[in-house]
């Protein structure tokens, strides 16, 4: 049987409970889980890619066949190099769908060896993301509940700090 290594490719500015709970998912899945912060020019993160990065090690820590990593350019391009052959994307609702299609028949048409695989958020994670994250701790909310508590701490130094 062939190694099936996944890779999970975002932005996670910051990582939230509700990618854990897809990556915790994932490793139980595929023999690896390769998550994949991605540097993306068009967005200006609010944690720069190393800290991104940082929060996902510390957060997957435990987890033994999940490795993170950082990249720019092609998602298709970035899985082939790194043997990955399958492309894990979260969906949380409807609106998600559409634009992870498009995003799913762009990669395969790039690439016809990586097939884009999805797998339903954690209902109760499902309101959670990045951005919802963000404007709660900018004016000073609780998100304890929502990401892993080193980055709730990150968070309230980025927006609270000064
Ligand atoms: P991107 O900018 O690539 O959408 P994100 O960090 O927002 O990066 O999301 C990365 C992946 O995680 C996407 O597939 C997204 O659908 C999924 N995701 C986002 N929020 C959640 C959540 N609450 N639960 C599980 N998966 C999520």
């Amino acid at each position: 049987m062939p190694i099936v290594r996944a890779l999970y490719p975002g932005s996670f500015d910051p990582v939230t409970l509700g990618h854990l709970d897809l990556i915790q998912r994932a490793s139980r899945l595929f023999d690896q889980v390769l998550v994949a912060v991605l540097r993306n020019p068009g967005k200006t993160p609010a944690f720069s890619l190393q800290q991104r990065q940082q929060q996902l090690g510390l957060a997957t820590a435990d987890l033994t066949n999940v490795s993170v990593k950082s990249f720019d350019g092609l998602t298709a391009n970035f899985a082939r190099q790194q043997g990955c052959t399958v492309i894990l994307r979260g969906l949380r609702a409807l609106s998600d769908f559409e634009f992870e299609l498009q995003l799913a028949h762009t990669n395969s048409s790039l690439c016809d060896t990586v097939e884009t695989l999805f797998l339903a958020t954690a209902a109760r994670h499902s309101f959670l993301s990045s951005s919802v994250v963000k404007e709660v701790a900018r004016f000073g909310g609780d998100v304890s509940h929502m990401v892993p508590a080193a980055v709730a701490e990150d968070l309230n130094r980025h927006f609270n700090s000064g």
